[in-house]
């Protein structure tokens, strides 16, 4: 589970306007290049997170009862506690930071693109030019210095919210209460209990399959090999000198926590 004192971000989608602004200004702190999409008969876009693009909003839209609906949710990293893209990393470069961050670090990515396999939330992608994987960074660079990450400065709705986790899981249960008292009787709260307890927390107003989030995810149900299984077999490839080398590489992310 995270500690309270841990970072983390919280989406309320009953303030959330689809703007994008959050979308434009992770693009822009991150220096993260525009990239060639298609129309898909929606104003989503891009249709799916990449190497360079780590946040997206999805756009569910459809027709309830003679009524037309648009529901909007974020779609990026959650940085879980139980994180599969670190379970199934065999030399230790997806890992733990401080404050329950989950980060690359590309020095040690070997491009075997496990995690990219194991994430249920499809957040980690491979950079084919790099030849290594990169995902949100919950904005370590801002979050560790003070400041909110760009996405959150951005939000002109308040549907974004930053802190320390213990206040955000409270802002969340505050804003439940507050939906459910207004009569939205399928509000919940998304990120509690899903692998392990995620750093992004979701308010949502309808059940999370409604926005395509997977229920209940968790690290264990993953159809990957774990994180040392992995490791033997990437040893096996590398030698002794690997071996050692990963062997050295795990022990050592796996005491940053
Ligand atoms: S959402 Fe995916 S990439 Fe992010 S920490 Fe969880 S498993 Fe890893
Ligand atoms: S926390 Fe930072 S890196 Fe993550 S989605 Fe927001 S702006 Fe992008
Ligand atoms: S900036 Fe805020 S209101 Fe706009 S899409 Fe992002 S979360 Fe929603």
């Amino acid at each position: 589970m995270p500690k309270p004192n841990d970072y983390a971000i919280l989406f309320d989608a009953s303030h959330c306007t689809g703007c994008r602004a959050c979308q434009v200004a992770c693009k822009q702190w991150n220096d993260l290049p525009g990239e060639a999409t298609v129309n898909t008969g929606s104003y989503e876009n891009p249709p799916s997170l990449s190497s360079m693009t780590w946040l997206r909003m999805k756009y569910t839209e459809g027709v309830d009862r003679g009524e037309v609906f648009w529901d909007f949710t974020r779609d990026s990293c959650m940085h879980c506690s139980s994180a599969a893209c670190v379970e199934a990393c065999p030399t230790g470069a997806v890992g733990y930071r401080e404050g329950g961050v989950v980060t690359v670090d590309q020095d040690w990515c070997i491009g075997c693109r496990n995690c990219v396999q194991a994430c249920p939330y499809d957040a980690i992608h491979y950079d084919e030019e790099k030849g290594v994987v990169d995902k949100c960074t919950l904005c370590y660079d801002r979050v560790s210095n003070g400041l909110e990450p760009a996405c959150v400065k951005a939000c002109p709705t308040g549907a974004l919210h930053s802190g320390r986790y213990a206040e955000m899981k409270a802002l969340a249960e505050q804003r439940l209460a507050a939906l459910k008292g207004a009569g939205y009787d399928q509000a919940n709260v998304y990120g509690l209990a899903e692998m392990g307890g995620t750093h992004v927390l979701y308010v949502l107003l309808k059940h999370p399959s409604a926005y395509g989030l997977p229920v209940g995810p968790v690290t264990e149900k993953r159809k990957v090999a774990s994180g040392w299984l992995s490791a033997g077999i990437a040893a096996a490839v590398l030698g002794f000198a690997g071996a050692r080398w990963i062997a050295e590489r795990r022990e050592e992310v796996g005491g940053e926590r």
